[in-house]
């Protein structure tokens, strides 16, 4: 393999605070082990049309408490075509580019071990996504901020809940994984949280509605998991206008409030330790893994293995929600 002297390294897909506290570690990690580093802006899409520029320390001083990304993020379709990805190697040649980190989600590594089944590149990828989607992390980079700024929001919720007789229904974000919701609603002392991995399993909001809601209460929230499968906020909303006609039901969809703001603590020290991880990685030899964290321990998760769409939620938070909303 040749000597890597110049590391480029990007964002794409969705951004997720605490992206640019990773930024900031690959890139001082980088200098300190006597790398080059050129910034690839607004993701693949930069690196197919050469929008890059060389960064030293300073270019990344004072961004470790901003959310979004300083790089912009881009989806990119070319990318997903051969030609696309035969371009941005030409771009990486023509600027000395010799190993690259990819900060993104579930489709942005999806698209790095793509590249790197085509080309000869080792490429560390870091799991940026507010979802916590990605297989062989206990964390991504930006789930924790999300998980506060859910609880902040249904606190305040829950302030004109307590006032009414109503349901509340909250969507999260999460794409088709319901960890946002579920510890958001144990977080927040949501009654429940309606999340697509048991969808197929048991009727949730039947077993919401039958848990005794309105017995003991005069109010109730729900966190409902965006996705198809459980319908979001406004699929259940509908059943339970058709189904339950008396009781009165409202829906709020956080949206896009949840991927903005200053990371947490935890995510900023995430994003540093997983972000000079990826330059021990590539000092090693190491390439084509998503850096992740196991049990506080950093390590290295094939890219096949990141983003095979299976992982877990830990399932006996379902039954903490349901003992602690008798
Ligand atoms: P995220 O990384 O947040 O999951 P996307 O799913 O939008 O975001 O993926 C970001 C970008 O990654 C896409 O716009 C595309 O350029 C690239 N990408 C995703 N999947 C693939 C793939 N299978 N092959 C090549 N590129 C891909």
């Amino acid at each position: 393999m040749a000597k890597i002297k110049t590391i480029g390294v990007l964002t794409s897909g969705g951004d997720a605070p605490g992206m640019n506290a990773a930024l900031r570690a690959i890139t001082r990690s980088a200098i300190y082990s006597g790398f080059n580093v050129k910034a690839i802006y607004r993701g693949y899409r930069g690196l197919i049309t050469n929008e890059i520029v060389e960064f030293k320390t300073q270019n990344v001083s004072n961004i470790v408490q901003q959310g979004g990304t300083i790089l912009k993020t881009a989806r990119c379709k070319e990318f997903t075509t051969p030609e696309g990805r035969q371009q941005a190697y030409e771009v990486m040649r023509k600027q000395e580019i010799d190993a690259l980190v990819v900060i993104g989600g579930d489709g942005s590594l999806s698209g790095a071990r793509q590249f790197a089944s085509e080309f000869d590149v080792p490429i560390v990828g870091l799991p940026g996504t507010i979802d916590n989607d990605l297989y062989g992390t206990d964390h991504t980079i930006g789930y924790d901020t999300a998980l506060n700024t859910i609880m902040w929001c249904v606190d305040r919720i829950r302030d004109t809940a307590t006032s009414h007789e109503r349901l509340f229904i909250i969507e999260v974000m999460g794409r088709n994984a319901g960890f946002l919701a579920l510890n958001g609603a144990i977080a927040s002392g949501a009654e429940a949280a309606i999340i697509p991995e048991i969808s197929t399993e048991v009727d949730q909001l039947k077993e919401l509605i039958q848990s005794g809601f309105r017995k003991s209460k005069n109010s109730s929230i729900v966190l409902v998991a965006e996705s198809p499968v459980t319908g979001g906020a406004m699929g259940i909303a509908e059943r339970v206008r058709t189904e339950y006609p008396d009781m009165d039901a409202r829906v709020t969809i956080l949206g896009h409030l949840q991927r903005g703001g200053s990371p947490t603590a935890q995510d900023r020290i995430l994003a540093s330790r997983m972000g000079a991880a990826a330059i021990d990685a590539l000092l090693e030899g190491q390439r084509n893994v998503m850096i992740g964290d196991s049990n506080d321990e950093i390590v290295y998760v094939p890219f096949s293995k990141a983003v095979r769409k299976d992982k877990q939620v830990d399932r006996s938070l379902l039954e903490i929600l349901r003992r602690l909303s008798v």
